[in-house]
């Protein structure tokens, strides 16, 4: 009895100390996904999953390369894959 209850010490601001590296860095930078296939026509399902789409055939037409329009996955040619076949 009699004690009466402090508040405790004066608040105290804790500043984050300056200079302090968090070592890890986060680039903006989100890449699609790419694919390298061995075929200029190849088919896209989105891996399926919740990502899926319905599959789609895409053919790169000669460029070596093609983005899916549904997943924005990228195609490319493998190096050295025969272009046109033979
Ligand atoms: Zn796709």
């Amino acid at each position: 009895m009699g004690i009466i209850g402090r508040p405790g010490r004066s608040i105290k601001a804790r500043f984050p100390v300056a200079g302090v590296t968090g070592g890890s860095v986060i680039e903006p930078q989100e890449a699609p996904e790419v694919v390298e296939v061995e075929s200029e026509v190849v088919a896209c399902d989105g891996g399926g999953g919740p990502l899926g789409h319905p599959k789609v055939f895409l053919n790169m037409q000669g460029k070596g390369w093609i983005d899916c329009p549904y997943c924005d996955r990228r195609f490319i040619l493998k190096v050295g894959a025969a272009a046109a076949g033979h």
